[in-house]
């Protein structure tokens, strides 16, 4: 009797093949710049990193280090003057519906619009969806992130943790292959920004999408992160990559995670006593947390 193998399905749940292990969006020697008549402001100098399907990655830095003009080149809005960004192994070129931003401003939804025709936009607009089924998909986000009842409010009606929760149903709604999320939660207030951390992970936990996540916070770092990129103030260097995915709103206040903390906050501030003297990069880089398969 022979046997037959069984099949072999590919780990990330892509498509079979190289492309299969291949990073979702990879930044390779990413250089970005402002340039005006007078003068060029350089934002990155040569930043590489990888995200996998599944991945909670972030970028961490301080205020200035470029880390929005990262996310803006990962979007295709600005072109890198130096290095490559791939998404799926596709040099990216410019804007497109599989890559959606979440901004940290309430303004982000159009006021004339009512929550669920905000939803319904980007699929309308981008021709994902057909009117009827904008609509179904809108109202199925929308119950995901606990606003069924607000589908026909205006947003500014809304608390500003209401209009985040719409701008992320928004995003989730165009299905994109990475959701790219600049400092989402930064003009709330601590309490909202803390059940929002806690939402979006369980959004995560169910979905399973690929998150690239701006924030200039430590600790909203390690709660939303599997992978922290450090970022050097400006122009922005990549310090080091830590491995984070153990923790979560879970592990604040713990000791592993205040140790950590201060381990990044050394790194980031090239404090001697912190990083003791190693080359900074190797003192911060961990083993990579094990693959997240998508679901
Ligand atoms: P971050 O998001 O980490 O705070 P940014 O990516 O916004 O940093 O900015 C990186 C650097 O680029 C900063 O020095 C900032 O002043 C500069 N910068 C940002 N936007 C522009 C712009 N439109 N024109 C010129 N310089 C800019
Ligand atoms: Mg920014």
């Amino acid at each position: 009797m022979s046997v037959h193998p069984l099949p072999i399905t590919p780990p990330t749940g892509g498509r079979p093949g190289p492309a299969a292990d291949r990073p979702l969006l990879q930044a390779e020697g990413v250089t970005l710049e402002y340039r005006t008549a007078a003068h060029t402001v350089r934002a990155t100098h040569r930043v590489s990193f990888d995200v996998h399907r599944g991945d909670r990655f972030v970028l961490l830095g301080p205020s200035g280090c470029g880390k929005s003009t990262l996310l803006k080149a990962v979007g295709g809005f600005i072109a890198p003057r130096e290095g490559s960004i791939r998404l799926d192994g596709r040099v990216v070129s410019g804007p497109g519906p599989d890559r959606v931003v979440v901004f940290q401003e309430f303004d982000q939804l159009p006021p004339w619009k009512t929550v669920k025709e905000n939803v319904m936009f980007p699929l309308l607009a981008s021709k994902r969806a057909g009117r009827r089924e904008a609509e179904a998909r809108a109202l199925h986000w929308l119950h995901k992130v606990g606003l069924d009842r607000f589908a026909d409010a205006f947003p500014h009606t809304l608390s500003g943790g209401m209009k985040q929760r719409v701008a992320i149903a928004r995003a989730l709604a165009m299905q994109p292959e990475v959701l790219l999320m600049d400092e989402p939660f930064a003009a709330l207030d601590a309490l909202t920004r803390r059940k929002m951390q806690e939402e979006l992970q369980a959004l995560w936990e169910e979905e399973r999408f690929t998150l690239l996540f701006v924030t200039h916070s430590i600790e909203e770092a390690l709660v939303v992160g599997n992978r922290i990129l450090l970022l050097s103030p400006h122009p922005g260097r990549v310090r080091a990559e830590i491995n984070s995915h153990q923790f979560g709103l879970h592990s604040l206040g713990g000791s592993e995670f205040q140790s950590t903390a201060k381990r990044i906050h050394g790194l980031l501030f090239d404090e001697p006593a912190q990083a003791g003297g190693v080359d900074a990069a190797d003192a911060g880089h961990l083993p990579r947390p094990p693959r997240v398969q998508e679901a």
